[in-house]
């Protein structure tokens, strides 16, 4: 007999455990009673915990909560208009527009773009909601390998159609690697098709004020280009934005279901999310990140890293039983390194993903480092 009980019952043990980390104290979080130094957190610049991040939130909050209504309806505010044009000017685009999480940009986004006449040319690793916005959409998907633009240019010679667009993430989410995003402009334009760079882990934290990897690459602003960001990862706030021409952006605020159905983003967010842009801008933290991720990588050279540049430093490890072994022992140590396991990564990849912060001392990171050395 099924009942909603056993409805899940195939989902083995060790994927429903889930940590609970009852109280955050800066980069510090106590899981079961013990404080842990975190790396594993996306709130790469410290923002989350930034008091003005924090007070900009808790100014917007005292007026109201919840925006009530989708901002098709009444939840529109100028403050989502201000930051969509701040973001736009940032970033070197004609226009922005402003939604729930990321999760939800992409869902609509890859909806409103793309319907069952369109062809999308995704890589293997795109992040879930891109593949699952393929999915929604009813598009032909093409799949090229991880950063393989030679298959990508070989699908595009063979799969013609009026409507193609290729889809990547701008930094991986669980390799860290990145995507060449001027090849994947460069092909965009020698196959007429548009292309969406999510750079939810790029933006804040890439370049040298934290553009992020299209500005750096200097293709932001391009019209056949259209880029997602987050506010959940380096703004430490929660939300998602769009970037695009005047023209595109303002398709989507009719068409992006995600958008016209859905409860606009509390204030509080978004007072949040421009504090956070103000100090991304002034790069303090961005370069603080920047010196501990240098710091961090030359200590860890010789132990096996994936190579990546950016904040997200994995390490392959193989079984889902060692990655939560050593994730535990780290525990045991003062550290919080989550294991990351298939389906998330694929089969034999289990790894420990850590992602190095501003927040973090020099002191934690090289205690880290010691340890690692003697159990890598
Ligand atoms: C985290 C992430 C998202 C989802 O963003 P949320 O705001 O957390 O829903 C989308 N795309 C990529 C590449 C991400 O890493």
């Amino acid at each position: 007999m099924i009942d909603s009980r056993n409805w899940f019952a195939e989902i083995p043990e060790t994927r429903q455990r889930c940590f609970l980390a009852s109280q955050r104290n800066g980069v510090c979080i106590e899981v079961n009673g013990r404080t842990l130094v975190n790396f594993s957190s996306n709130d790469y610049l410290g923002l989350s915990t930034h008091p003005d991040v924090c007070m900009a939130a808790q100014k917007a909050c005292s007026v109201m909560v919840g925006s009530g209504a989708s901002r098709l309806v009444s939840g529109d505010d100028p403050m989502l208009h201000r930051l969509e044009e701040k973001l736009a000017r940032w970033k070197g685009y004609e226009a922005c527009l402003i939604t729930g999480s990321g999760m939800l940009a992409n869902l609509g986004l890859i909806q409103a773009l793309a319907d069952r006449h369109t062809h999308l040319f995704t890589d293997k690793l795109n992040h879930a909601s891109l593949v699952d916005g393929a999915r929604l959409s009813g598009a032909k998907t093409h799949r090229y390998a991880h950063l393989d633009t030679g298959q990508l240019a070989q699908q595009l010679q063979q799969h013609v159609a009026e409507k193609r667009i290729i889809v990547s993430d701008g930094v991986f989410s669980m390799d860290g690697d990145c995507a060449n995003v001027s090849l994947l402009l460069q092909l965009a334009e020698e196959y007429d098709a548009l292309l969406i760079i999510d750079d939810a882990h790029g933006i804040g934290t890439v370049g040298e004020s934290g553009t992020g990897l299209t500005s750096m690459h200097k293709i932001s602003g391009h019209a056949r280009l259209i880029e997602v960001g987050t506010f959940g990862k380096a703004f430490g706030s929660y939300g998602a934005f769009i970037l695009g021409t005047d023209e595109l952006i303002e398709g989507l605020r009719q068409r992006q279901r995600t958008m016209v159905y859905s409860t606009a983003l509390p204030l509080a967010m978004i007072a949040a999310a421009e504090s956070a842009l103000g100090l991304i801008q002034q790069a303090k933290q961005v370069s603080q990140l920047h010196r501990n991720l240098a710091h961090f990588k030359a200590g860890t050279a010789a132990l096996g890293f994936m190579a990546s540049d950016t904040a997200i430093q994995p390490l392959i490890v193989g079984s889902d039983t060692q990655a939560l072994a050593m994730s535990t022992a780290l525990a045991g140590h003062g550290f919080f390194v989550a294991a990351i396991r298939p389906p998330t990564v694929p089969e034999n990849t289990a790894r420990l993903r850590f992602t190095l912060s501003a927040s973090h001392s020099m002191e934690q990171i090289d205690t880290l480092i010691d340890y690692l050395m003697d159990i890598v």
